[in-house]
């Protein structure tokens, strides 16, 4: 029973053998909205979007929106003060329709087009510039519509985050960035290309970070070259730590938090912006921890069959949630209306999708599992819903918000209609 505790995390609860998230019974909301399902604790998302708030009173809070771009939620964390991470035009235009001010937002990517740099330039959104080629398209756009793009660089300030090879953003051989021997040479360029306002500085060393050291790091060598950018006469209105913090998906992991966030960096980012004589503002851009462990993903048992191992057969694959099949993530399983019951076998839990690698979960130690069950995966908030697909043929699941035991549809369950919904045949073809 402890383990069983432990395992549900503070927030989740157990009531008559089902799991509770919000105060509402998982087993119920599956009957009613179906399954797959995606499950999200509103009160959860603020409290960890606060947390980060309240570790860092003087700073400003950007949600990376790709983590989870449910509108639902871009809404709640614009009402709580939170500006915004963006990645791509259809982020933006999310972000600036939930109502985050377009003063919050930091346009990032390392590969925009030019039709988003005009229309950041047109809603004069700043840009976190990625290359020199994008600054000279940048300038060029901004220039013939008679306005200045306030600008930041992604500079790659190489640290290594000690993370997953495909989440590590800061590394030299990393797609993102400016290399730091080039930083200085950029900003002054930029301050003499028309229409280009250098104003502030960014970086991003990368996701599921558990260990604070890297960050205080890249404070370290970022303050290093906000030094050189000062010194060559640029006026830095914000620093732009990017974050990267991580969750404990599995027991014994590290749980650090925001606070732990800010006693790694705040007193030297303080000392170094006192030292150089200079107030910008810190930016901080979480995702995954704001929302990752906010949301569960309830699917329905097909099938339970002995193999090799013993396979559940479940209706929520890679299509809803990649994961475990693009990082070897681990998320945890409950059993959602037998989450009490004692373990009794080992258990595989794989998606119904036609490949070897749709597994969701691998040999779990879970009650007796059969046909009609429901299995939870927690932690799902973060890079679940986000980056789902229709493969397979398969529509998108609905995502429900819950709160004191009361839920809304916050996303429609696709139907087969939605596969073709932008499907043209050629005439030959008809
Ligand atoms: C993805 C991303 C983030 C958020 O990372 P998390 O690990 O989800 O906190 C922040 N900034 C940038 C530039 C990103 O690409």
């Amino acid at each position: 029973m402890c383990c069983v505790m432990f395992m549900i995390k503070d927030h989740l609860e157990i009531r008559n053998n089902h799991l509770i998230i919000g105060s509402a019974d998982t087993a119920e909301l599956a009957e009613q909205y179906g399954t797959p399902l995606y499950v999200t604790n509103e009160s959860r998302v603020i409290e960890n979007f606060s947390a980060y708030r309240e570790a860092f009173p003087e700073a400003d809070i950007y949600y990376a929106a790709k983590a989870n771009a449910s509108f639902a939620i871009l809404r709640m964390l614009s009402r709580e003060g939170a500006g915004a991470d963006v990645f791509s035009y259809g982020e933006l235009y999310m972000a600036l329709l939930a109502g985050i001010p377009r003063k919050k937002i930091l346009f990032n990517g390392n590969s925009k087009t030019d039709f988003e740099l005009e229309k950041a330039v047109e809603l004069g959104i700043r840009v976190s510039v990625d290359s020199q080629d994008e600054l000279h398209a940048l300038s060029k756009i901004a220039d013939k519509s008679g306005k200045a793009a306030e600008i930041a660089f992604r500079v790659n300030p190489d640290v290594s985050p000690k993370t997953h090879p495909k989440i590590s953003t800061g590394l030299r051989t990393s797609k993102f960035g400016i290399p730091s021997e080039e930083v200085v040479s950029i900003y002054r360029e930029a301050s003499e290309l028309p229409g280009i306002s250098p104003c502030g500085i960014h970086c991003h060393i990368g996701s599921q970070i558990l260990d604070t050291s890297p960050f205080k790091e890249t404070v370290q060598k970022m303050m290093d070259l906000v030094e050189k950018v000062v010194e060559i006469g640029i006026h830095l209105e914000f620093v732009d730590m990017g974050s990267g913090l991580g969750i404990p998906y599995k027991k014994g992991e590290p749980a650090p938090t925001p606070q732990d966030h800010a006693d790694a960096i705040l007193p030297l980012f303080k000392e170094r912006t006192e030292a150089l004589g200079i107030s910008p503002v810190l930016i901080l851009e979480p995702g995954r921890y704001i929302v990752a462990d906010t949301t569960i993903l309830l699917t329905r048992v097909n099938t339970v069959k002995k193999a090799v191992k013993n396979f559940v057969g479940v209706d929520a694959g890679f299509n809803l949630l990649i994961r475990p099949a693009m990082y070897d993530s681990y998320h945890h399983v409950v059993v959602a209306n037998k989450a009490s019951s004692p373990p009794e076998d080992i258990y595989t839990i794989a998606g119904p999708i036609c490949e070897t690698g749709d597994i969701l979960a691998k040999d779990r130690e879970l009650p007796r599992v059969e046909k009609g069950d429901l299995i939870a995966l927690l932690d799902a908030g973060a890079y679940g819903f986000s980056m789902s697909s229709q493969y397979n043929g398969r529509p998108r699941c609905a995502e429900v918000l819950v709160k004191n035991g009361a839920s809304d549809l916050i996303r429609s369950r696709e139907d087969v209609e939605d596969l073709l919904a932008k499907q043209r045949l050629p005439a030959r073809l008809m």
